[in-house]
């Protein structure tokens, strides 16, 4: 299912595109339901009648494959640390879906894990275990197809990116952008805004990724040094929200009335700050620019009930 690309405006002479995932059409889109898609066509072919997975009360990962179990009226098996899960728009609905969520010390979750995963099996279960976020090569072949979307747009538009910018956090979007350009051996600067991981263990992430998915699905040629000018890791732009810092939410705040678009304080809004800053200190004009949306609206209205208290 293609996502639109809509014209957002200019920024410093550049002409500013956005792909808008989080239009896809299932408990609120985002990157995770790209990703949820493939996992469950899986699921669906295989022989498997719960799934397990993990993150925090704020996950949209969790959401929507709580949201992807409920329609199937599979069990959802979600692992939380307990350090980060406070009640969130996204926690709730996890609670509406029936998910079932086991709440731990985040050192105890890998064990937790495996000892959910055994105890099904023992109980004669066939549970699918999901990392978190979607990562894995399903995860970042879904983004490969998203970028093959931009390719084919660009193709019927005649136009080109010269940048696509996004939200980067567990890597496999990231991974699967890098391997479509790989693949298909396109010039442009594709530039993942870390939202939290820093260098190089964030690059390193998505290095490791990469590497895994052509490994499975390339017989191509590609060397490691494409590999490694391909894959543009930001992480200068972490923080810019919280007490005394509203970088993100002015920026938030920007979008929404200028374009009617809703980004989040955790991912989009930092990305598209992130964005802006990086356009702005690398002097980068008269350029076409896609910034990809992926996600996150129920966090977008956490940001606004936040704003009230
Ligand atoms: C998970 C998420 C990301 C980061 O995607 P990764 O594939 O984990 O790097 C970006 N934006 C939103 C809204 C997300 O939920």
């Amino acid at each position: 299912m293609k996502t639109v690309i809509q014209k957002l405006g200019v920024f410093q002479e550049n002409n500013l595109w956005m792909k808008r995932e989080d239009l896809i059409p299932f408990s609120f889109g985002g990157n995770k339901a790209r990703k949820a898609q493939l996992f469950f066509k899986e699921i669906d072919n295989g022989n498997y009648d719960c799934v397990v997975t993990y993150g925090s009360g704020s996950s949209n990962h969790c959401r929507i494959v709580a949201n992807e179990c409920c329609r199937r009226k599979m069990n959802c098996y979600i692992i939380s640390p307990e350090e980060a899960s406070k009640l969130t728009f996204n926690s709730q609905m996890m609670e509406l879906f029936g998910a079932k969520i086991t709440t731990v010390p985040v050192a105890e979750v890998h064990d937790t894990i495996e000892n959910k995963l055994g105890e099904l099996r023992m109980a004669g279960k066939q549970p699918y275990f999901i990392e978190g976020g979607g990562h894995g090569n399903i995860g970042t072949e879904a983004y490969v197809q998203c970028y093959q979307e931009v390719s084919e747009y660009e193709e019927i538009e005649g136009i080109h990116f010269d940048y696509i910018f996004f939200a980067t956090g567990t890597g496999t979007t990231h991974a699967g952008l890098v391997c479509g350009q790989l693949l298909n051996g396109d010039e442009r600067k594709i530039v993942g805004i870390s939202i939290a991981r820093r260098n190089p263990r964030g690059r390193k992430v998505v290095l490791d990724s990469i590497r895994a998915y052509l490994r499975n699905n390339s017989n191509m040629s590609i060397t490691e040094d494409s590999i490694q000018s391909a894959t543009v890791f930001i992480d200068d732009y972490t923080d810019g929200y919280g007490k005394d810092d509203n970088r993100v939410t002015d920026a938030i705040e920007a979008v929404l009335r200028n374009y009617g678009v809703p980004l989040d304080a955790t991912y989009t809004g930092k990305a598209f700050w992130g964005m802006e800053q990086y356009l702005i200190k690398e002097n980068i004009k008269g350029k076409n620019i896609l910034f990809i949306h992926t996600g996150g609206t129920p966090l977008f209205f956490d940001y606004l009930k936040g704003k009230e208290i």
